[in-house]
């Protein structure tokens, strides 16, 4: 039976005891803002889901390089009934232990000093743009703050994000954005050397550059090391603030915990969401402790940090390293890419490379390529595989970072298979 086929019928499986109804009945009561595959999951299991027609399916893509742990791992259904059973949510009227403990450990396990706590990767980085905001006006006098951003990049859906995001598909009929953004190309230094230099021409206005250690939904494209050192090197030069946006790349997902580890740089400011809480709501901003310039009354988030989530998410802090994930994600990265170089081999006009850091990957369709990255990941959905597009010419895997050796050679078997049923 094909997928479309599936669709047809009902999306809800008569196990679960809830009221079937077809993908159009969904859609006349859930705000069309998605895209979705004709299909719907009901259950998972490490790093295998099935939806509710019985189809199994290896999932590669993790919720969005989301599920750090995979599908039901005992660590997280422990930690999240016993906090329920204890204590869900108060406010941060109130000192949250749980909430001392994660910050503890993400500040004991990166260059920051502090953390605040938010629910997502578009919350994590609007409170990063206003302390850099803040910073600006208070340490260095500068009236119309600019944070400088790159070309292709992803922050979020938020107005700030969306401006922040340097790609103008996110911020079409959503204007007028946010003043005080501007674009950079990324990885090209005498770019921004130049824009610093125009923007700065009168007095300082650069309040900040923020960029993706690697660029995730833009194309699964690594940062230089060399561009980011040098980035580094004008940022102090300037007092300018560095902030990452780790919310894809960061919580071991590069082989590092962090993605700027890869650049052998840190930031002055970064954000965590994610695979922060590996499938649980919340996002974090951290930051040194010359930046923080927050204080009571700034900046607030009803959920944010709550003990739930907080519990949640160090519970999949603590498993990353107990269990050396960090190991399993390089070995298995390794793994996949030198995998996806045998694929590509055989379409040496279609693929144009294989990139990526640990378990983010991205297959590079050529400009050429009789397909489309969407045409790939359905394919590979009719072998049984789960995998996401990143922009139309990149076929991304984020599986969780559980994945065996085992899963990885099933996955590029479906995937070579996959890619020859699309390719003829
Ligand atoms: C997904 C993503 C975001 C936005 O995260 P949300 O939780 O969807 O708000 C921001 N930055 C990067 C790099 C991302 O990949």
């Amino acid at each position: 039976m094909t997928l479309v086929q599936n669709s047809l019928k009902a999306l809800t499986s008569p196990a679960t005891g809830t009221t079937p109804f077809s993908p159009q009945q969904f859609d006349a009561h859930v705000m069309t803002t998605y895209g979705r595959f004709p299909i719907a999951l009901e259950r998972g299991r490490g790093c295998r889901v099935w939806d509710t027609e019985g189809r199994e399916y290896l999932d590669f893509v993790a919720g969005i390089a989301t599920c750090t742990l995979g599908h039901a791992h005992p660590a997280m259904v422990e930690a999240v009934t016993q906090q329920m059973q204890t204590l869900h949510h108060v406010s941060n009227l109130y000192y949250v232990p749980e909430q001392g403990e994660l910050a503890r450990w993400l500040v004991q396990h990166s260059c920051a000093d502090r953390a605040f706590f938010c629910n997502s990767g578009a919350e994590a980085n609007e409170g990063a743009i206003k302390l850099a905001r803040k910073y600006a006006h208070t340490q260095r006098g500068i009236q119309t703050p600019v944070i400088i951003t790159a070309q292709a990049s992803f922050h979020g859906r938020t107005l700030a994000t969306i401006t922040a995001t340097g790609q103008p598909k996110y911020q079409k009929n959503f204007d007028p954005l946010m003043p005080g953004f501007f674009y950079v190309p990324y990885n090209d230094i005498a770019a921004l050397r130049d824009a610093i230099a125009t923007l700065d021409a009168d007095q300082p206005q650069v309040a900040a550059i923020m960029m993706e250690a690697l660029q995730g939904e833009g194309g699964v494209r690594p940062g230089d090391v060399d561009y980011f050192k040098q980035v580094r090197q004008i940022c102090d030069e300037k007092g300018i603030l560095l902030i990452l946006d780790e919310v894809q790349v960061g919580m071991g997902r590069s082989g590092q915990i962090w993605g700027y580890e890869n650049l052998g740089i840190e930031p002055d400011i970064f954000t965590s969401a994610k695979g922060l809480g590996g499938g649980i709501p919340i996002g974090a901003m951290l930051c040194k402790s010359h930046c923080d310039v927050f204080q009571p009354g700034d900046h607030a988030s009803t959920f944010g940090g709550n003990p739930f989530a907080c519990k949640v998410a160090l519970t999949v802090c603590q498993t990353l390293e107990k269990d050396d994930l960090l190991k399993n994600v390089r070995l298995r990265g390794e793994q996949l890419r030198l995998g996806l170089q045998e694929i590509a081999k055989c379409y040496p006009t279609a693929i144009e490379q294989v990139r990526g850091w640990g378990l983010i990957n991205g297959l590079v369709l050529s400009e050429t390529a009789p397909m489309t990255s969407v045409d790939v990941v359905k394919a590979a959905m009719q072998e049984g595989l789960l995998l996401v597009p990143a922009g139309p010419q990149v076929v991304r895997f984020v599986p969780p970072l559980i994945v065996s050796a085992d899963e990885v050679q099933i996955a590029l078997a479906k995937f070579e298979k996959a890619l020859a049923s699309v390719a003829a």
